[in-house]
């Protein structure tokens, strides 16, 4: 009885959410951390640079954002003439918290004419103070981008560090990181690879160096979804925030996916429920603004980063 009434709220809800996106003319975007009703429901699903990119090229007049919130205020910036509705607006992201326009500013001014490059997990104000905006895709080619030979890289450490073994630059490197990614240890991945010795080891770079040091690649989220399609092995160990499973399995559905730690859970992405889906495109609540002269420079970084493949 519990398995059939569950099943039919999620049906119901699932329903009248296709009903409101139609009446709306909306599109809902999903990041690949999302939870798996929250994955299946989306036109699109992706990773920061793919999400940036179907909410700068979208017709749609209404983008339903399910992810965390500067991801909704990065499509507001680049769909300016769009509806941008974020379900849940209390779901943060502690590493984008961890460095402020002030202390950005106070930085570059200890640092004059060295130019910086943001993570696109930070927020508008700090993209706004940023010359280069990267996404962990492109955050070596973007570095390599920027003028001259010392590059500020804000807010991830883990991320600037593994940056700093493949640029050219030097680069100042802010203490920020992701503590859903900081919960991955090298422990884990070693009793991950003793009990599937034959596993292949992919890893995010917000991941610290030691985990980095045992991953046989080091991708972005959707690079992990491009090698678990295309490499010959049959099991393998995910050290990312746990909700890439679920697209990891529907995309090749005949690998074994080992999370290579169950800590590895993002609280905040999980904020995101198909209530708060339908209750945002009923009551068009949420919605996500971004004053003007922030978004324009913020728009300047964001484009560039837009620019590099
Ligand atoms: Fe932020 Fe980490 Fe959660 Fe991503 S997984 S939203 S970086 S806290």
């Amino acid at each position: 009885m519990t398995t059939t009434a569950t099943t039919s709220a999620a049906d119901y809800l699932v329903a009248r959410i296709s009903e409101l996106r139609r009446l709306r003319r909306a599109v809902i975007l999903a990041h690949n951390y999302q939870l798996g009703e929250i994955q299946d429901l989306a036109d699109f699903t992706g990773d920061s640079l793919e999400l940036s990119r179907q909410a700068a090229a979208t017709d749609a007049e209404v983008i339903v954002f399910c992810g965390v919130r500067f991801m909704a205020e990065t499509a507001a910036v680049l769909s300016p003439n769009k509806v941008v509705l974020h379900p849940e607006p209390r779901a943060g992201c502690p590493l984008a918290d961890m460095i402020t326009a002030p202390e950005l500013r106070a930085l570059k001014a200890a640092h004059p004419g060295v130019p910086v490059v943001c993570y696109v997990n930070t927020s508008a104000e700090v993209k706004a103070e940023s010359d280069y905006c990267c996404t962990s895709s492109n955050a070596v080619r973007v570095t390599d981008r920027a003028p001259g030979q010392e590059v500020i890289f804000v807010p991830d450490y883990n991320l600037g560090q593994w940056v700093q073994r493949h640029s050219q630059k030097h680069l100042l490197l802010w203490q920020g990181y992701c503590p859903t990614h900081d919960k991955i240890t090298a422990e884990d991945i070693q009793r991950a690879l003793r009990q599937h010795p034959d596993a292949e080891v992919i890893a995010h770079p917000e991941c610290r160096p030691e985990v980095l040091d045992l991953a046989h690649q080091v991708l972005s989220t959707s690079g992990m979804i491009r090698r678990a399609r295309e490499t010959p092995a049959i099991t393998i160990v995910v050290a990312t925030e746990l909700g890439i499973i679920h697209r990891l399995q529907k995309e090749a559905p005949a690998k074994c996916f080992v999370p290579a730690s169950r800590r590895a859970l993002c609280p905040n992405m999980k904020r995101i429920t198909l209530e708060k889906v339908m209750w945002c495109l009923e009551d068009m609540s949420g919605l996500v603004s971004v004053p003007q002269e922030i978004a324009a420079a913020a728009r300047t970084a964001l484009d560039r980063m837009l620019e590099t493949a």
